[in-house]
């Protein structure tokens, strides 16, 4: 593993656009750097010497010459990410270039505390490492993304609804314990943003990515950078209220977009559906399995169910209505929809698309797309893997 202390100014920006841009041609790479291509070709004949970076596969160029990429070099050592969300967790291993090497998921219940999910989180860890026939030392980051706000430079969640045992919680005390390396804590939806941002390799500098699952929460990235407000609880747009009459949220107030359209509130307007009559497919899925979950309206509604369907309408109506307010406030190109919302597929996005064109203004709407995010189920794991090796580069940039 390297001292970074010890790289150059210039080592450290190619790595820091090898990064960003994996496999990059070397032209393309002094180009974006704005470095002239002899004198980027001399760092990286270095950087190449010392095990920085990394040849590889030839691409086809279009004028049908081989030309090499550059990639950042699996001897650097790995990075560990870790997605917990409030009733999952997924930790995985992962190249320098963000390459999974392993990965694990499961079932989880955020309000089991944090001693008991990370002890567990640590035993995957080491698990998964070895795994890799890799061991703690080789660990060159970590990145945790929760379901919650939190202050980034403390790494500590700040009044989670969802967790309110983790708020005095260092999950960088009880990782430091097992592994030297850095580790750094963000909320899960910044976290997804961030792995969709390296997706696109920084191309898109203004969008928002928002999570609906237990509850609902809004990644921002502005001018190419994640924005997380002055308390670390930006885009915390789950408790905007859609309607003064509706039923009151666990924070107190009536009518939140996350109490009326969350991942609960498709379940239970399933399940009471279900309870009336009203759909024979949802109250045979009610007999089976004793209780309906998100993805059982997502399989009712892909099967047509016309029940299913007009609860999945109506979610997503209101989280665009929600969203209608955040996008003429806000102006992004796209607004990238995940969490496990996607699995209900295209009648969501296009009542969530209808919502928010009819509500907001023309001009901020003109060129916005809303899609699904395209690393999908991984958005998180990636996400937390751009956090630890972003973060690890930065510190030394800083240092
Ligand atoms: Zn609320």
């Amino acid at each position: 593993m390297p001292r970074w202390s010890d790289l150059s100014d210039n080592e450290m920006t190619l790595l820091d656009h090898v990064f960003w841009s994996t496999h990059i041609s070397r032209d393309a790479l002094a180009n974006g750097a704005g470095f002239s291509k002899s004198r980027a070709n001399a760092v990286v004949a270095g950087m190449l010497d010392q095990g920085l970076l990394e040849a590889t596969g030839a691409q086809q160029s279009t004028g049908g010459r081989r030309a090499e990429t550059l990639r950042l070099s699996r001897s650097l050592g790995v990075l560990l990410g870790v997605a917990l969300g409030a009733t999952g967790l997924e930790v995985g291993v992962l190249a320098p270039d963000l390459e999974l090497l392993a990965h694990h998921s499961e079932p989880a219940d955020v309000r089991d505390g944090p001693a008991l999910l990370m002890a567990r989180v640590r035993t995957l860890m080491r698990e998964l490492l070895a795994k890799c026939k890799r061991r703690p030392g080789d660990v060159m980051g970590i990145g945790i993304g929760v379901p919650g706000p939190v202050d980034f430079e403390s790494g500590q969640l700040v009044n989670a609804p969802l967790m309110p045992e983790w708020d005095a919680y260092s999950i960088r005390d009880d990782l430091r314990a097992d592994y030297a390396a850095p580790v750094f804590v963000d909320n899960d939806v910044n976290v997804m943003a961030l792995g969709e941002l390296w997706r696109m390799q920084r191309g898109l500098q203004n969008f928002l990515v928002v999570k609906v699952g237990t509850g609902i929460g809004c990644g921002i990235v502005c001018h190419g950078r994640v924005y997380r407000g002055a308390n670390g609880s930006a885009g915390d747009v789950g408790h905007i209220c859609v309607d003064p009459a509706g039923p009151r949220c666990h924070c107190g107030n009536l009518g939140c977009v996350e109490t009326m359209a969350a991942g609960p509130a498709i379940a239970r307007a399933a399940t009471e559906a279900a309870r009336g009559g009203q759909s024979a497919l949802l109250a045979q899925m009610l007999a089976e399995r004793d209780v309906l979950k998100l993805q059982d309206v997502a399989q009712a509604s892909r099967a047509g169910d016309v029940v299913a369907n007009a609860i999945v309408q109506r979610s997503g109506a209101l989280i665009g209505q929600m969203l209608a307010s955040v996008v003429n406030f806000h102006n992004p190109s796209h607004v990238f929809i995940g969490g496990g919302i996607q699995r209900i597929g295209p009648l969501f996005l296009a009542a969530v698309r209808q919502s928010v064109y009819h509500r907001s203004l023309a001009l901020s709407t003109r060129h916005l797309e809303i899609q699904y995010t395209p690393l999908g189920e991984r958005a998180g794991i990636i996400g937390a893997g751009v956090l630890a090796m972003q973060e690890t580069l930065a510190r030394r940039v800083a240092a």
